[in-house]
């Protein structure tokens, strides 16, 4: 597929065409919720109704649970050879490739995120994940130990059972694709729960799924209301463990449900408040700056990992501000999600652009200065412009707080003491970056930031080798890695006497 020849009217033709998957997946049928409500989803930018979903509530999700505990013991998918579900999960993956267009407007036309960011991020990054994990099938097992002669003694590696998996709606697509790989390929039974805001790519999912020709009751998508549909998979007794990506409040929610309930393992990518650490002695400002324009404006700063505290150091600030206005003044299009030009699309909900709104207020009121954006830039539609604050403090809210939305703040700094103290003075840890030429400060800075991932003169890389969570409250999971398969896992000893 060559997307970039892709016109705006072409997007819009083919969302004419689209035809929506609004119930649940539940042991391979498509059924309505068993109260026969529904809820709406919302297209951001035009705030036309898309569809009316199947809204879940704990009796859905039960009857999903034990249609997925069945299939579990059945053995389909937990006792197939690891190669069979290996092709299973290499054919999923294709077939996503094959979809990338309907797969690139359901996201679209749910949250309003830019098409061509699902063209070139949301879609490959999903088959790169799904692929990766497929390979995994048959190279991570259990081991043999050495023993006394008297004694075998091995180390199995078993599935955990039915895995609830719970994702945002920042990411629709790529969040459940990262989660699923490592979670099927292991052989566990799935319910998935895609967030109520954007839960229309998800149910395409769960019809690959079959067919790629993964059983029936494997792979079952739920759709419905976090407060219902999600706490009842948190508090369900036959769940073995949650997968979550998603707010650092719900993600406490959670835990605390598993206390409640049947202590079943939680694992939570959460928020972040992501430091990029600019120092004057760094030689390439125009990369800096442009890595620090699109790690907070990019995905309309609805990223866990969004850029949105930035430190520069005092030398450079006034030119770095300088240059960071024209970036974003040329390339930071804001528009239809359909246009392939629109860099900016709408905010996933009205109730997020105004939160937006109202930290652009408290920012103003706490002293900072509104350097760029502050409006709405469209008159319709759930838009927010890029907007930058300078002079700002880290004790401010607009510094401490997770705002989501396309709001960087600017903090000046002197030393590199001051600036990891600033870095560090969050309750979030997922990543950070530092730009410099120094040697030592950037393996300082790589040891000392208290975060999951640093970056040193470079933002948002990475691949299959690197790991994905978070330290502090950004959460406990670690997706997109070898590690994560020992997250949908469990380890037993077979202790036998050959005396
Ligand atoms: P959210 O926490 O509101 O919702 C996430 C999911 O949890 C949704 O499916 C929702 O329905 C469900 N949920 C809500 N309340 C629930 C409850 N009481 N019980 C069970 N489930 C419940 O988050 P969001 O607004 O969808 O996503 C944005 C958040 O996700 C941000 O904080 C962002 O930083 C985070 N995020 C983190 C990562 C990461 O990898 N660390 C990636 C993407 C997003």
């Amino acid at each position: 597929m060559n997307a970039a020849s892709f016109t705006k009217s072409f997007w819009h033709d083919e969302a004419k065409k689209l035809e929506f998957r609004t119930k649940h997946l539940i042991n391979g049928e498509w059924v309505d919720s068993e109260d026969g409500t529904t809820f709406d989803t919302i297209n951001p930018a035009t705030g036309e109704t898309i569809a009316k979903v199947a809204s879940g509530k704990a009796a859905d999700i039960d009857k999903a649970v034990k249609n997925a505990r069945e299939t579990f013991k059945s053995g389909v998918w937990s006792m197939l050879a690891p190669r069979e579900r290996l092709a299973v999960i290499e054919r999923f993956s294709a077939l996503i490739e094959e979809n990338a267009v309907e797969f690139a407007l359901l996201d679209c036309l749910d949250m309003g995120k830019p098409v061509m960011d699902m063209i070139n991020i949301d879609i490959p990054e999903s088959v790169k994940n799904l692929k990766f994990f497929a390979e995994t099938a048959d190279k991570v097992h259990g081991s043999l130990t050495a023993t006394d002669p008297s004694v075998v003694h091995y180390i199995l590696r078993q599935p955990l059972g039915v895995v609830g998996l719970i994702t945002p709606w920042n990411y629709p697509l790529m969040m459940a694709a990262w989660k699923l790989g490592p979670a099927l390929i292991t052989g566990n039974s799935v319910v998935l729960k895609p967030a109520e805001q954007a839960p229309l790519s998800c149910a395409l999912l769960g019809d690959l799924f079959l067919k790629a020709g993964g059983p029936a009751g494997v792979l079952n998508v739920v759709q419905g209301l976090g407060e219902e549909a999600g706490k009842a998979i948190g508090l369900h007794p036959d769940v073995d463990k949650i997968g979550f990506t998603g707010s650092t409040e719900v993600g406490k929610l959670l835990m605390t449900y598993a206390g409640q309930s049947n202590m079943k393992r939680v694992t939570t990518e959460c928020g972040g408040k992501t430091p990029q650490i600019v120092f004057a002695d760094y030689d390439n400002l125009d990369k800096a700056v442009t890595s620090a324009v699109y790690g907070i404006y990019g995905n309309m700063g609805e990223m866990c990992n969004a850029g949105s505290r930035i430190l520069v150091q005092r030398p450079i600030y006034d030119e770095f501000i300088k240059r960071f206005s024209e970036l974003t003044a040329s390339n930071m299009v804001v528009g239809d999600p359909l246009d392939p030009d629109t860099t900016i699309g709408p905010l996933v909900t009205v109730e997020q652009q105004e939160r937006v709104l109202e930290y652009i207020e408290i920012g103003k009121k706490e002293g900072a200065t509104l350097a760029l954006g502050g409006g709405r830039g469209l008159n319709s539609g759930c838009y927010v412009e890029p907007t930058l604050f300078t002079d700002v403090t880290n004790s401010m809210r607009v510094a401490q707080e997770e705002i989501f939305g396309p709001v960087g703040t600017v903090i000046p700094f002197d030393t590199a003491e001051e600036a990891l103290e600033i870095a560090n003075d969050s309750l979030y840890g997922l990543a950070a970056a530092v730009w410099t030429n120094d040697l030592k400060t950037a393996h300082r800075f790589g040891r000392d930031l208290e975060s999951g991932f640093v970056w040193v003169n470079t933002f948002d890389i990475g691949d299959m080798t690197s790991i994905w969570g978070g330290y502090k409250q950004s959460g406990n999971g670690r997706d997109t890695c070898i590690e994560a398969l020992s997250q949908y896992t469990q380890t037993k000893s077979v202790w036998m006497d050959m005396a």
